[in-house]
């Protein structure tokens, strides 16, 4: 059975593909190490491959997020028209099952490992289901290691001094937390289920690479899970960037080990500098107070940060923007993104949004124009705040010439000068189409 799988780009609003080769996709590697012996397997990755439309399969997957939707339904729809049988899956089908389901002959609902076997056999014998459902987290146990040798290194970005690009690595899935913007927590669940630390080795070993991206949601959910991970990868001599939450405060002893294992860039969600917005998000653990002690113990251990913030709340205004992005400045942090608060299907601010008549298009992901980084997708009713101009203003302030010099020099320090480079390439990048890509 000839099986295409693909993750399908984002469009711009030209309607082009836009190039991404910051890392490879874990799902469809993980998906390929699901296929039985019967699959002859081709992967397409539009961030960075050309898909050729005229190739013949049995049997096309789409992985449908809500950014690339647009494009994952249109083959879907022509994939439909040629006959070919089309599988969907992803966290969009799974939040929106009901609109995914017009653009596939099945759809797949919550994490793959259980189902997509089955979904295959019954393709193989003629008995597709419409709906494939998976019943229970996976057990983590079950998580395979990707089909990583079936990676082309050379399409993805390496850096210089680097084995490899970066590589995808499940630690765990899940996060304890229920932030209302947050879709992940949707999908993956609260409980978080944590794989085996020899069996992250393993994967690590087997990728070839050096550089690796934790997937997880959160790498601080659990300080002592996090203790044993990094303890077991400092022999690794491995580089590494992960997503952690702000309860990190209360470990600092945990920080050189971090810095010791090899992480060197950590994505944290501080989203706002204001207490009372946290409440707004549901996002009450983010104490404010302690953001400048996390930055500084992140920079004294030489761990650059990366600061993700949200603008587009209620009480958002210039004013306040311009003291965020100064916060940040003085601080020294590496990276920083200003996201519009951005009401994901399926969320809890989604459905609170759309109830009070806050967003502008309830069904925006399906619009082409909607998806224009300069466009905003929350109508307060005074119409006050526009929160694309604001997150385009505070990425300029971010990444002026100005702001790169003070945050970079004096700093003294060689591993810096990358950052500063990502720096100059991230303001390049966004002063060139307003988006916010490596
Ligand atoms: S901490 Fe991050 S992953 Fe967890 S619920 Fe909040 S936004 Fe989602």
């Amino acid at each position: 059975m000839k099986l295409l799988l693909v993750m399908p780009g984002i469009y711009d609003t030209d309607r082009r593909l836009i190039k991404n080769n910051i890392m490879p996709s874990i799902v469809l590697y993980t998906l390929a190490s699901l296929c039985p012996d019967f699959v002859e397997l081709t992967i397409v990755d539009e961030n960075v491959d050309q898909l050729d439309i005229t190739g013949h399969y049995d049997v096309v997957g789409i992985s449908v997020n809500t950014l690339n939707v647009i494009r994952a339904y249109e083959l879907g729809d022509y994939y439909r028209s040629k006959r070919i049988t089309v599988i969907l899956g992803g966290i969009h089908t799974s939040l929106v099952p009901e609109e995914a389901r017009l653009h596939g002959d099945a759809i797949v609902i919550g994490e793959a490992e259980t189902v997509f076997p089955l979904v295959l056999e019954d393709c193989k014998k003629g008995t597709l289901q419409t709906m494939y459902t998976s019943q229970v987290p996976v057990h983590p146990d079950a998580i395979p290691t990707p089909r990583y040798d079936l990676i082309d290194f050379s399409k993805y970005l390496k850096l210089p001094t680097r084995k490899g690009p970066m590589i995808p690595v499940y630690i765990s899935r899940g996060c304890p937390h229920d932030c209302s913007f947050c879709a992940s927590t949707k999908f993956w669940g609260r409980n978080v289920r944590y794989r085996k630390t020899e069996q992250i080795i393993e994967d690590m070993k087997k990728s070839g690479s050096d550089t690796f991206f934790l997937i997880d949601d959160n790498f601080a959910s659990n300080p002592k899970k996090m203790e044993e991970i990094s303890s077991a990868l400092i022999p690794l001599h491995i580089r590494y960037f992960a997503q952690l939450d702000t309860t990190i405060a209360k470990h600092p002893e945990l920080i050189p080990l971090l810095k010791k294992s090899g992480l060197y860039l950590a994505y944290i969600g501080f989203e706002s500098i204001h207490l009372e917005d946290q409440a707004l998000i549901k996002k009450q653990f983010n104490k404010p107070e302690v953001f400048s002690n996390i930055l500084s113990l992140f920079q004294r251990n030489n761990i650059n940060v990366y600061a993700s913030i949200i603008f587009g709340l209620e009480n958002d205004s210039l004013e306040k923007m311009r003291k965020t992005v100064d916060f940040f400045i003085e601080r020294k942090t590496s990276i920083a993104l200003f996201t519009p608060l951005t009401p994901y299907p399926g969320t809890r601010l989604y459905d609170e949004m759309k109830q009070k008549k806050e967003i502008v298009d309830e069904g925006w992901w399906l619009k082409l124009e909607m998806t224009d980084p300069l466009v905003s997708l929350v109508a307060y009713k005074d119409k006050m705040i526009d929160a694309a101009a604001l997150c385009s203003d505070a990425m300029k302030l971010f990444y002026s010439w100005a702001s790169i010099f003070r945050r970079f020099f004096p700093r003294g320090l060689l591993n810096r000068f990358s950052m500063f480079f990502l720096n100059v390439r991230l303001r390049w990048n966004y002063s060139r189409d307003r988006r916010f890509t490596f």
